[in-house]
């Protein structure tokens, strides 16, 4: 399981995360609001539709709280008042490997739940 030793938000801009290994990556925080891992933003995803914006809402974001989750993950607060995602470090890590500038490549979802649908 992915830890993190050091982490680093600029609201505006980036979550800036060192995992244990010295590794460190920095997610955008458009890129980490269109990835949200929770339920509702997923099946936005599923239907090949974005998680955000939606509609006419608005395009500027900020994080406005984060909260730590156990040892395993944080709970980010956006300004549009979107908070139920939770970004598993071992997600974000895996994200982080498969290379940030390539997208949403990973999908943060199989982590938590291990629901198993593919086939
Ligand atoms: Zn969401």
């Amino acid at each position: 399981m992915a830890s993190v030793t050091d982490i680093d938000i600029d609201r505006t801009r980036a979550m800036t995360l060192t995992f244990e290994d010295g590794r460190s990556c920095a997610f955008g925080i458009e890129q980490l609001r269109q990835a949200c891992p929770c339920a509702t933003c997923r099946g936005w995803r599923d239907r090949g539709e974005a998680s955000w914006p939606r509609g006419n809402q608005s395009t500027e974001l900020s994080i406005t709280d984060a909260e730590l989750v156990g040892a395993w993950g944080i709970s980010l607060v956006w300004s549009d008042g979107h908070s139920t995602g939770i970004y598993s470090w071992d997600a974000l890590r895996r994200w982080c490997d498969a290379g940030l500038e390539s997208g949403l490549v990973v999908d943060l979802v199989d982590l938590a739940d291990t629901e198993d649908e593919s086939g």
